[in-house]
């Protein structure tokens, strides 16, 4: 049986003291939301901090917002909440079929936007038990100093494994980060970095406090299409997100997210040639045609790394044609 470390456990009842209580010893603190990704971690012994701070009493970033300029959603909802939010579904569907698809019902009750923005990276040869770790040699993203993915790698190459994000960044959307010095709002594609050791650019210190989608993304289309062995929970092996600006069947501009290869999301670059084009099946290919040559899985997850590549074009028509239909 896997048990958890001993640890101070803080439950601030707001920001002002959350960010308190994280600046008293930044570095051995660690922040939890809904815990499920946070818990196993912590059992694995791949988190060891001296101090958790508990966000579930923070009411204050538990809300959805919508007006005229943006959907506001705190980064305490929790993905049930966000996947069945009535607003949410009508202007941004896809965003609310990203969140049902992650992990299973028990999962999304308890997991957070938040948490899912700031998942830690997954990793054959890191989500072990340390035991497992020892036995084999630890590895760049905790206690080793080599990379069993690349071994001649200077960076953590771990699947960013997060359903949201790559919808989020389709549509523009914005993270605002509270820490000691005030409150930053950076775009969510700027918020990832290609190392896993630590993919985003949250420090000690700092935590999550909202996601903003522009009320401009209400016009796009878009789709999420998502590659796991078992439907009902696991994490993808391939995620695929697109929206669409649409007129009379031709593209005015298009957003393309490729996720679960790498560190980070990529978003698909060189597509902005095709805006003007009718969406047909032969545009529809030359833009799986460029995720293809553009994406490069990683051996990270145990999935045949080739296979996830064949699947790609695969996956981005899919994401287009569901685009399409629900326009
Ligand atoms: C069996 C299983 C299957 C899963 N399948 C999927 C899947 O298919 N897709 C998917 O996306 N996820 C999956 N997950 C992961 C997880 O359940 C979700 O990503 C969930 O949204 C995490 O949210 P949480 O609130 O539980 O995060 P936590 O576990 O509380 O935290 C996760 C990380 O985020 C940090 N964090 C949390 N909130 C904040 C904040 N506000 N500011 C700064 N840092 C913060 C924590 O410090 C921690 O590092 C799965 C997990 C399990 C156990
Ligand atoms: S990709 Fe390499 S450094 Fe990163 S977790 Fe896996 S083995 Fe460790």
């Amino acid at each position: 049986m896997l048990t958890l470390p001993r640890f101070e456990w803080l439950r601030p009842s707001t920001v002002d003291e959350t960010l308190a209580a994280l600046a008293e010893d930044p570095s051995k603190t660690l922040i939890v939301a809904g815990g499920t990704d946070a818990v196993p971690n912590l059992k694995h012994g791949l988190h060891e901090p001296e101090r958790i701070v508990h966000l579930g009493r923070v009411r204050e970033l538990r809300f959805v917002r919508v007006d005229a300029e943006r959907l506001s959603i705190g980064a305490l909802t929790t993905l049930d909440e966000l996947s069945r939010h009535a607003e949410i579904r009508r202007l941004h569907g896809t965003l609310a079929k990203a969140a049902s698809l992650v992990a299973g019902p028990q999962l999304r009750n308890m997991g957070t936007i938040g948490g899912n923005l700031c998942l830690d990276t997954r990793c054959t040869y890191y989500n072990q038990t340390f035991f497992w770790r020892e036995a084999l040699g630890f590895c760049l993203k905790k206690d080793g100093v080599h990379c069993h993915v690349v071994p001649q790698g200077k960076r953590c190459v771990a699947a960013h494994s997060s359903d949201v994000a790559p919808v989020l960044i389709t549509l523009g959307a914005e993270v605002e980060i509270a820490g000691p010095s005030g409150r930053r709002t950076i775009p969510v594609e700027q918020f990832f970095v290609g190392d896993g050791v630590h993919n985003n650019v949250l420090v000690p210190g700092e935590l999550v406090t909202q996601i903003r989608v522009p009320a401009r993304a209400r016009a796009l289309r878009g789709g999420y299409q998502k590659l796991r062995p078992r439907n009902a929970i696991d994490f993808p092996m391939l995620s695929v997100a697109c929206a669409l600006g649409l007129r009379d069947g031709t593209a005015t501009e298009l957003h393309l997210v490729v996720s679960a290869l790498a560190a980070k999301p990529r978003t698909v670059g060189g597509l902005d040639a095709l805006a003007g084009q009718a969406l047909d099946e032969a545009v529809m290919e030359k833009v799986a045609q460029t995720a293809y040559q553009q994406c490069r899985p990683q051996t990270s997850i145990p999935y045949d790394a080739d296979w996830r590549h064949e699947m790609v074009p695969v996956f981005v028509k899919r994401a287009l044609r569901e685009a399409l239909q629900g326009a």
